[in-house]
Parts: C-alpha cells; structure tokens; sequence
C-alpha cells in the first residue's frame, strides 16, 4: 500500500511540521478549461469500470481545490523521533478509551475474531491508531480532494484509480453521502481505507447489504480483521515480544528482511526482556532495533508483516503492535528510549500548549495536536531559556522548564 495512505492520526503526529497548511502555501492556480480537459479522460476511464456516465457527470461535478496539491510535495519541517510518535499514540488515554471499546464492543469483536481469526484487542489498536476509535477521520471532502489529485500533481495515475474507486463505492450505493470527508489524500472512515482498499476488502458485517466504514462499527471492525487476514495473519500467533539483545550484538542484522528462525536468534543471545519462552525454534523471525542497539528492540514474527502492511511504516507498526499489548493488561516497554528529552502523551501536550498560551504565543486551540504554531512558540522558549537543540520539539525538557516558572 502506498505510503500516501496516511491516517488522519498518524499524519497528525508524523508530519506534523508540515507548514503547507497554516503558512500561505504556493498554491498553483486552477486552469478550469484543463480540468474539465481531464475530466474527460477521467469519465471514459470510469465508463470501463462500470461507472455509467450519467453517474459519472453527476458524482464528478466538483470545483477541484488547488490547496491540497502543497500538502502532496510538503516535506516535513521538523522530524518527528519514534518516541514522540508512540508517547502521543499509545498513551495512557488511548490505551483507557480501547480498553473501554473492548467492553462495549465484546460481543462484535468475539464474532469478528471467529470469522477472520483476529483478535480483539489487535482490532482495536488499529481502530484506535487509524482513527482514534472513530472519533478523527478527516475533514476534507473527498471528491473534491481526489479530484483535484486525479488531475494535478506528481501522482495522477495513482489518484485517478482512487477517484474512479470511490466514485464507484457512491455509485454502487456502499457509500451514501457525497459530501464524505476524509485526510487530503483520500483516506477515509473508522479504518481509514482509501478508495481502492475499500473496494477489495471491506466487508459487510451488520448485514444491512452495504459495506459502510463510515458509519458501521462492525463492518469497520470486521473490514479491518479482513484486511489483516488477507495480508497472511496467523490466529493465535504474536506478533513478536521486546527483547534484550546480547552484548556486542551487530546491529546490522537487525531489520524486517532479514529473516532467521528463532533458534538461530536465540543461538545469537536474543532472548525476551520478560524471560518469557519464544515460539518453536523453526519460527521464521526478524529483529529489530529501530533506535538502534541502545533503545528498545523487538523480535517480530508474520503477524508484525501484516500490521506493517496496513501503512508501511515502522512506527505505525509498533504503535499498533504496542498499543494492542496494552490493551492485553502489558505494561509497556520495558527498555527507555535513547533520549534524555522523552515524548510527550496528549495530556502532557495539552499542558505544555496551555503554557504555551500563557506565555503570550499565538497557537489557537489548546488541542494535543502539535502543529507548527505550537512547534515555533517551543522554539522562541527554547531560545529564550537557552535549551538546546532549538528544534521546536515538543518534549518533556520544555515542558518540565515551562512548569517550573523558567
Ligand atoms: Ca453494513
């Protein structure tokens, strides 16, 4: 899956300095006789899929919005560690409000388990991750979004095949309302599927013969074991354990490649932080160290490939694996992170932006969400307390200097 398939959340937290959408972005102009140029070629692609063109005329009779072509090229300003990433993501709260979900949703979650061979709780971690359980899913509408990528931009091809994609999801009746609203780049609902993924795997679960990740738990839910499934999960297995690595052990053999069996991982020293037994020594496994042989290491098995399959990203798998261990009653990483500046949970971040705003600084909304306001107001108090790096990085340093009065 491609990389642009960033959830609403994970968006959030990853490219979080992105400044495309709060500092007047070169916005390119819209040339409405070369739109409606594309458009054309658009609606006889579509008349292939089976999108009639009567549907098509009416589905597709969007004004394209040039704003979301910067948010494509935008590189992040400021880089997000690993640490931030998880801290934010898998924190006291979202672990709370799954455990909660778990709850509500027993019975549905049983089903899913029986049908797809998922877990609760894997389940879960993605729904919390994706969406933060239903509750973030994008504000921007998504004709109009994907329309405007189909024609514009260094992706066409690939948004072309999503607007087609969900053009269909409305035409064939899957999705109702034409005004849905999903992340810039065409994700969309509880699970944040783009158009395309949707269509090849979600399912219908609440039987009401519509497959709706929008507004239907059990279909989100159901889709999202589907998925999981799909991409080679195997029933009852874990996804790997956090492990202590031997003295001396070459780090260049960590990696999601490199592939050894869990003998031969144990015959090198790996072994469980927990002293926990690890599978059968013929169990194909990968270790890794994403911050390197002096931060948390893991050893992962077939079930971390399909989570990484979800959003191709190291992070987002560990944030999904982690936040399920969770949610299963573990107590989170044993090993710090190699940093004296930790990250911050959301409610750590909500503190530091109210300080942030009794300082005087302009970053709106007290909202857990670090943007680039709140990013260039930690930066001005990193100067003016003399901290280094000035990197307007949200971490525990200015936020412990901020609560001392400094
Ligand atoms: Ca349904």
């Amino acid at each position: 899956m491609s990389r642009l398939r960033l959830s609403v959340l994970s968006g959030l937290l990853l490219c979080a300095g992105s400044a495309a959408a709060q500092t007047a972005p070169d916005v390119p102009a819209y040339d409405a006789a070369a739109f409606a140029r594309c458009m054309t070629g658009i609606r006889g692609e579509a008349a292939k899929a089976g999108i009639p063109q009567a549907a098509f005329d009416r589905l597709a009779d969007v004004t394209p919005d040039m704003s979301v072509l910067p948010l494509l090229n935008a590189q992040p300003e400021f880089t997000t560690p690993l640490w931030d990433y998880l801290a934010g993501l898998v924190d006291d709260q979202r672990v709370e409000d799954g455990r909660a979900r778990l709850v509500e949703h027993r019975a549905l979650l049983d089903r899913v388990a029986a049908q797809y061979g998922v877990d609760a709780e894997t389940v879960v971690a993605v729904w919390g991750v994706e969406s933060d359980y239903g509750r973030i899913s994008g504000k921007r509408p998504l004709r109009v979004s994907l329309a405007t990528l189909a024609c514009h931009g260094r992706r066409q091809a690939f948004f072309r095949s999503e607007f087609i994609a969900l053009l269909k999801l409305m035409h064939e009746g899957d999705l109702r309302n034409p005004d849905l609203t999903g992340s810039w780049a065409g994700a969309f609902g509880h699970t944040q599927f783009m158009p395309s993924t949707y269509a090849r795997i979600a399912v219908d679960f609440d039987g009401d013969g519509r497959r709706d990740l929008v507004d239907s738990i059990p279909d989100a839910l159901a889709s999202t074991a589907n998925y999981l499934k799909r991409s080679g999960w195997q029933t009852g297995r874990p996804w790997g354990f956090e492990v202590k690595l031997p003295a001396g052990f070459d780090i260049k053999q960590a990696g999601r490649t490199n592939r050894r069996t869990v003998a031969d991982w144990t015959a090198r020293g790996v072994a469980r932080v927990d002293g926990g037994a690890l599978p059968a020594g013929d169990t194909r496994a990968a270790v890794i160290a994403p911050t390197g042989a002096n931060g948390p290491a893991f050893i992962v098995f077939r079930n971390y490939d399909a989570i990484y399959s979800y959003n191709a990203a190291e992070s987002y798998a560990l944030a999904i694996a982690t936040l399920a261990d969770r949610l299963r009653g573990g107590s989170g990483l044993a090993t710090p992170w190699p940093t004296d500046d930790p990250g911050l949970s959301r409610a750590q971040r909500r503190e530091l932006q109210t300080l942030l705003l009794a300082r005087g600084h302009d970053i709106g909304e007290v909202d857990g969400m670090i943007g680039t306001a709140t990013r260039r107001a930690i930066q001005a108090e990193q100067r003016r307390l003399g901290l280094t790096p000035d990197d307007g990085r949200a971490g525990r340093r200015i936020l412990d200097a901020l609560n001392a009065g400094r």
